[in-house]
């Protein structure tokens, strides 16, 4: 006989965790099903020789929602939160990220004495777009143009290319988004924060997916390396899944926590979903992904006094003119590791109150750069293949990252006791999201 549970959910991420533990606790038996040996997803923490480093997020926003969600299914762990505070160390500059407007307009006008009004209009039409989406108008907040972008809108009104950068983009880059996600943005590093779990990253996976097994015979089961190969439909109903192995398994309700290219792309029988719906998904874009150094360190022999004041840096390479600051070309064979150096690097030291990976005079680091899929996808012979000389391209890569962030930590090098090198493949693969997409 076949197997049949009340709801099938695909993927043991964080979002799949949680749709699957509200259904237990509504009274379903729910079966969780994940390809991947781990749960956790794009949230799946890993550890190499003792240190744990991060397949995705190095903090969260709202801790309070987090809290809630635990509590609303019961789960007894108390997750307790400590803000990850930013600075900016580039153009010249070592400067607070993460302070509410008021004291970032004073920081920011001291830096940038010229332009002072500008620096004040900016966070007043932040604040007037935030508080407007909180009541639920779609009015911009942006002068006449909605529509305009935020690199269109800082050019207006700001007269440094630095510091259009800085508020453009809460880094060095160009200005990259439209308004109202701008000023989600500012709000999220200035007023909302972002929290680090004093339990480690993985504690709230693991939280919700007691919530998931439960304790009765009721309760819901995580079945991991099950990979779900299609969802079973009958025009548009559903029926269930089959798994790589061919087994079929129903359920009328399937939830799928596979992102939305794999889950109306490769999941589901096209004709089943409607023609507009497959052609939006073809054609929609992922977000980028990043190539990531995991260092774990002797805490003795690194120096670690950048990380005082903010244990998360955007830094760029100083001494750059406006004109030599430029993209990357990711169509090219190889990158030039030393322009993958000059890019805007992210510099965290992960989990520095996380006992499990900061005690025992060990810590963590996490260097990054926006990296493409689709330069490294030539690498890849499959699900977690790669070609032979991937290995050394990545690293070299990596060794040039290391090479800078010298500058920013002498002797970084020699305090060296593990590396990890990931890049979009690797958050493609054990992540899980296609393109190693940061965002969904
Ligand atoms: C490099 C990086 C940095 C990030 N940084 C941050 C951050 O700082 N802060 C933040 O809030 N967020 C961050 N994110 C985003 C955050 O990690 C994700 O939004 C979140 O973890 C996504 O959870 P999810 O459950 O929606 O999906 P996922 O975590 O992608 O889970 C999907 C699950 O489905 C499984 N799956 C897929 N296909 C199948 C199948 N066919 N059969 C069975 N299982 C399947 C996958 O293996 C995976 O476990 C980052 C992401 C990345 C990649």
């Amino acid at each position: 006989m076949r197997e049949r549970w009340d709801a099938i959910v695909i993927g043991a991420g964080i979002g799949g965790l949680t749709a699957a533990a509200h259904l237990v606790h509504a009274g379903l038996r729910v079966l969780v099903l994940e390809r991947s040996p781990h749960i956790g997803g794009t949230a799946y923490v890993y550890r190499r020789k003792g240190f744990a480093f991060p397949m995705g997020p190095l903090g969260f926003s709202h801790p309070v929602l987090v809290q809630n969600t635990l509590r609303a299914l019961g789960v007894e762990k108390d997750l307790k939160f400590s803000r990850v505070h930013y600075r900016l160390r580039a153009f010249g500059f070592d400067m607070p990220l993460s302070l509410p407007f008021s004291e970032l307009i004073k920081e920011l006008s001291k830096s940038f004495p010229a332009d002072a009004a500008g620096i004040e209009h900016f966070f007043r039409d932040i604040r007037r777009h935030l508080f407007k989406q909180g009541s639920g108008s779609n009015w911009s907040g942006f002068g006449q143009k909605p529509k305009l972008s935020a690199s269109e809108y800082l050019q207006h009104l700001i007269k440094d290319w630095r510091l259009r950068r800085i508020l453009g983009s809460i880094g060095t880059r160009e200005p990259y988004s439209g308004l109202p996600i701008l000023a989600a943005m500012w709000n999220l590093m200035s007023n909302e924060g972002i929290w680090f779990p004093e339990g480690g990253m993985d504690s709230f996976c693991e939280g919700i997916a007691t919530a998931v097994v439960g304790k009765n015979e009721r309760s819901g089961e995580i079945r991991l390396n099950q990979g779900v190969a299609k969802i079973r439909t009958d025009r548009r109903k559903v029926l269930g899944v089959i798994l790589k192995d061919g087994t079929e398994l129903d359920s009328s309700s399937v939830i799928s926590n596979a992102d939305y290219k794999t889950t109306f792309l490769h999941l589901i029988d096209p004709n089943s979903i409607p023609p507009e719906w497959y052609e939006a998904v073809s054609c929609a874009r992922q977000t980028g992904s990043v190539f990531q150094v995991c260092l774990g360190v002797d805490a003795g022999k690194a120096d670690l006094s950048v990380f005082k004041e903010a244990s998360k840096l955007i830094y760029r390479k100083e001494g750059q003119k406006v004109s030599e600051i430029k993209d990357l070309d990711w169509k090219v064979q190889e990158i030039d590791p030393e322009a993958l150096a000059g890019q805007e690097l992210e510099v965290s030291l992960w989990g520095k109150d996380w006992e499990a990976i900061s005690s025992d005079g060990r810590a963590a680091l996490v260097i990054r750069a926006e990296a493409e899929y689709k330069h490294f996808a030539r690498y890849r012979l499959g699900w977690r293949q790669r070609s032979p000389n991937y290995l050394e391209y990545k690293t070299r890569l990596a060794r040039a990252l290391i090479q800078e962030i010298d500058h920013l930590m002498p002797d970084l090098e020699k305090s060296i006791l593990v590396m990890d090198v990931a890049t979009p493949l690797t958050f493609e693969d054990q992540g899980g999201r296609s393109e190693g997409a940061v965002a969904g």
